[in-house]
């Protein structure tokens, strides 16, 4: 459905989505217990959408954690509106739509992680490719972003954009990172699959030391942040 799916990238971008993409997910190996249709049945179809944090509460880091937590949060609120909005757009064409939140999985906080990996879908529809900080570096605004998924039962046209990697294995986010949990990235990493880094070291500094607030500095750290 060509239509359907250039209807719907136009309508988020409307929305104020800054990137957009669409998998198939019959193309997509999701580990087990977390595949769309196990969420929704019938499912046939992911839709990525990024929006961008502004610079200015990264780049200052850590003094500016505050801006950086209300970048953050807002993202995260606007992401969560218009996956809501782009569900019911295709809910009034006769197709259900399931939202996954943009944060984490509410019932879990602590896991960090959604129901669906947002990042996976993202690199699946073309939006970009991992970096060695294990975030999706995207070529408009490199790993300054947060995604949002909706699943639906449409059958949408894949977007399938060909994007090619960013992250240049400087190492400035392996070497910055305050817990040495992007250490261990050599013979595991993978552009299109990221890699199991060390979460708890991760988890620890965000959820122990800054008491939820999130770190951001391999973000910060990136040179396609700027
Ligand atoms: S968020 Fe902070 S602790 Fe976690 S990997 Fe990035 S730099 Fe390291
Ligand atoms: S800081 Fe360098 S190594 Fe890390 S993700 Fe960015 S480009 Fe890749």
């Amino acid at each position: 459905m060509k239509d359907l799916s250039k209807e719907i990238i136009k309508f988020a971008e409307q929305k104020g989505a800054d990137l957009v993409g669409i998998v198939d997910i019959s193309k997509i190996n999701f580990p087990k217990g977390h595949h769309p249709t196990g969420y929704l049945s019938g499912a046939k179809s992911a839709i990525s959408i990024a929006c961008s944090l502004n610079k200015g509460g990264i780049l200052n880091l850590p003094t500016s954690r505050n801006s950086y937590m209300l970048e953050f949060n807002l993202a995260n609120r606007k992401l969560n509106l218009i996956n809501h909005q782009v569900g019911r757009f295709l809910e009034e064409k006769g197709y259900l739509a399931l939202g996954v939140p943009g944060t984490a999985s509410i019932g879990d906080a602590k896991r960090l992680a959604a129901d669906l990996s947002h990042k996976h879908i993202a690199v699946a529809a073309g939006l970009g490719k991992f970096g060695l900080n294990n975030l999706v570096i995207t070529p408009e605004y490199g790993p300054r972003v947060r995604f949002t998924t909706i699943i639906t039962t449409a059958e949408l046209e894949p977007t399938n954009y060909e994007v090619e990697q960013v992250c240049n294995e400087c190492l400035q986010c392996v070497k910055e990172c305050p817990t040495n949990a992007l250490d261990d990235w050599e013979d595991n990493y993978t552009s299109q699959e990221g890699w199991r880094m060390d979460k708890e070291r991760c988890y620890h500094k965000i959820f122990v030391k800054l008491g939820g607030n999130r770190c951001g500095i391999c973000i910060k750290a990136c040179p396609f942040t700027d």
